[in-house]
């Protein structure tokens, strides 16, 4: 049996970083991850670091985060490609510019500042290349992006570097507490014991949480992106779409990559993905719709990532409400890159002082109610490929 003071199931961006801030207060972790660090959501991302738009529950840990993604070498010793080079949402008709002109209210009602309306002279000298009907559209200018694998490679190193031990191709496969301890087995038969536990197993957390009791509901998608041969420069904001799903952005290489939220097809229990071609066909109009420069532009490369989502699509995070010693971070419903440097600090918070000074009532493990429990206590855990 191999003990530490924590384990940690999911070796994506949030168990990473989980990882990360436990082992930097001098805490024993163990990451379990049962392919390799970054093998679903995190190394498959689009990497945006967005505040703009998001749910307002969000807000708080969203801009925390960016200020982290800003000196984010001095968390984890490198820059992640993270660029601070703006997102806006684009408005398509003046009733989209008008949606856009509340939500910026919304948020200065709250006491938000982050997001501006621009009008379409302004938002034409942000993006040139845009189509000639877009009237207007929304910006947060400390936005930006990162290189996702890059960066989840980053945490990794960082919290081995910090004592932290992630071990590869541990698939966790029965979970329960005894006398104390959590008693994790590997479908290799490996025993791992912790008083403490994070489920940060990403579209498998429900799983993960079902196996010890706690019914949370949780879907999936897998999330498709395309990516273009290297252009000339035309693009440095990220764009999105008010009135339909895009999320749009040039790399310093000169590569497009086009998401948005549209999906493929995903096995939970083989962890295989694959894509559908006429959704990304869609995807591809959108982009070409607001950027007529890709007319010309050839499609090299099309993949997509499996992740959580939850019935209000918001993350759950915070501890279990029926097991001791458990600490949920998981869901992340396809927006959880940006958030990665702020949530491991939460967990480790919840961890050590039973308590964090960030909002996180919104992500409460039960705020779906009770759900009937499954059939069995202990179903098959994850078994994504590999
Ligand atoms: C195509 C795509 C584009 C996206 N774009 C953006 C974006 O622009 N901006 C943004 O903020 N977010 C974006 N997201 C969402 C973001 O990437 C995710 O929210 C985030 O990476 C989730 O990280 P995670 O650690 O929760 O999950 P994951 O990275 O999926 O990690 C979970 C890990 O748990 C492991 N695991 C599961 N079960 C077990 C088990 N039983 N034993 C051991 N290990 C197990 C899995 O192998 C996996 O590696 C995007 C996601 C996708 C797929």
């Amino acid at each position: 049996m191999r003990e530490s003071d924590v384990l940690v199931v999911g070796g994506g961006l949030h168990g990473l970083s989980a990882a990360l801030h436990l082992a930097r207060r001098g805490i024993r972790v163990r990451v379990l991850e049962a392919q390799q660090v970054g093998a679903h959501a995190s190394g498959y991302s689009a990497g945006g670091v967005r505040t703009l738009g998001r749910h307002v529950a969000e807000v708080p840990l969203a801009l925390e985060a960016l200020d982290r993604w800003h000196r984010i070498a001095t968390l984890v010793g490198e820059t992640c490609g993270f660029r601070s080079v703006g997102q806006v949402r684009v408005a398509e008709t003046e009733a989209e510019l008008a949606r856009l002109a509340e939500r910026a209210a919304q948020m200065r009602a709250l006491g938000f500042r982050h997001e501006e309306v621009v009008d379409a002279d302004t938002l034409r000298g942000l993006l040139p290349a845009v189509a000639g009907h877009v009237v207007g559209g929304l910006i947060a200018r400390r936005d930006g992006y990162a290189v996702p694998l890059r960066t989840t490679q980053a945490f990794g190193r960082a919290a081995t570097a910090a004592g932290a031990e992630i071990l590869e191709g541990v698939r966790v496969s029965d979970a329960e507490r005894r006398d104390g301890r959590w008693i994790l087995k590997s479908r290799d038969a490996d025993t791992y014991a912790a008083p403490y536990l994070v489920n940060a197993a990403g579209a498998w957390g429900g799983r993960l949480a079902r196996a010890v009791g706690e019914a949370i509901p949780l879907g999936f998608n897998a999330f498709q992106m395309l990516l273009t041969d290297s252009l000339p420069p035309f693009l440095t904001p990220v764009v999105g779409a008010t009135g339909r799903p895009l999320s749009f952005k040039q790399s310093e290489s000169g590569h497009v990559m086009i998401g948005g939220g549209h999906k493929g097809l995903a096995d939970l229990d083989t962890g295989q993905v694959r894509l559908d071609v006429p959704r990304l066909a869609y995807s591809a109009r959108t982009a070409l719709d607001l950027f007529p420069i890709l007319r010309d532009a050839r499609i090299v490369h099309a993949w997509a990532g499996i992740e959580g989502v939850t019935p209000d699509e918001l993350p759950v995070i915070g501890p279990s409400t029926i097991a001791d010693g458990l600490v949920h971070a998981f869901g992340f419903s396809g927006h959880g890159f940006a958030l990665a440097p702020v949530i491991g600090d939460i967990v480790a918070d919840l961890l050590l002082d039973g308590r964090t000074r960030f909002p996180i009532e919104p992500f409460a493990a039960d705020r779906f109610g009770r759900v009937p429990p499954s059939s069995s206590l202990r179903p098959a855990l994850p078994q994504p490929a590999g």
